[in-house]
């Protein structure tokens, strides 16, 4: 079955996070559908949500730390209140915004790792190395996997093009088929698509070869096209 990741990055509030979640969840009942849906909220959004099995709560970051003096970061003991085992590790914003290094990133793969946290991991080339061509964007992403454990089980990767992020522009079909074939080669785990996804192109990419599900941002706000892309992902 495949899955389906909303990554809120810094949008919705506290009051409408819950509204979204719990509108979510009266749909995947309503509909009986069991696919795994994931919401990553802000920070300041986190809480105990009642939600079915299949309906996780992940935050979109942490530091590799149970609590401490990191102004601005959240650890393990803000994440257990709420009991969030779910984390994005990787994402391009913070690797290219908030200059997050492969090494900071693999210590935080790591931590959590030894957690068990279920870790969404993130990979994905800027556009001048898509420019350059196929070796070079392979390479750039086994480049991403330096010091990541990929024979951790509980893991799910997305390749997510960073030049595809927030665009409107997607790769090529055979460009995600050709990618998403090279990672898979690595993996058993599943292995989701992201940037741009919306309505309107979800189905097509979810019909390609090795594309275990997508991970949503902007597309994915709106609580009724974040259903209409559960329906879809239900069918495939
Ligand atoms: C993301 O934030 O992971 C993402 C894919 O964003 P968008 O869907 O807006 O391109």
């Amino acid at each position: 079955m495949k899955i389906i990741a909303s990554n809120f990055k810094t949008n919705h509030t506290r009051k409408s996070t819950k509204l979204f979640v719990e509108e979510v969840n009266q749909f995947l009942e309503k509909e009986n559908i069991k696919n795994d849906v994931y919401v990553f909220p802000t920070a300041t959004s986190l809480d105990t949500f009642e939600v079915l099995d299949n309906l996780t709560i992940g935050t979109q970051n942490a530091y590799y730390v149970k609590n401490g003096s990191f102004t601005g970061e959240i650890g393990t003991e803000q994440l257990d209140e709420f009991n969030i085992k779910t984390i994005l590790i990787g994402h391009s914003e913070r690797r290219h915004i908030l200059g997050e290094s492969q090494k900071e990133i693999a210590y935080k793969y790591n931590y959590y790792k030894a957690l068990g946290y279920k870790i969404i991991y993130c990979v994905g080339e800027p556009l001048e190395v898509k420019e350059i061509g196929m070796t070079e964007t392979l390479g750039y992403i086994w480049n991403q996997f330096d010091g990541i454990d990929l024979e951790y089980d509980n893991l799910v990767i997305a390749y997510e093009p960073v030049w595809a992020i927030g665009t409107g522009k997607i790769p090529t079909t055979e460009d995600i088929e050709i990618i998403h074939k090279k990672i898979k080669k690595k993996i058993t785990q599943p292995l989701l698509y992201g940037g741009s996804v919306k309505t309107s192109n979800i189905s097509d990419i979810l019909d390609i070869p090795n594309v275990d599900g997508t991970l949503i941002g902007s597309g994915s706000w709106n609580v009724e096209d974040f259903k209409e892309m559960i329906k879809i992902t239900n069918t495939k």
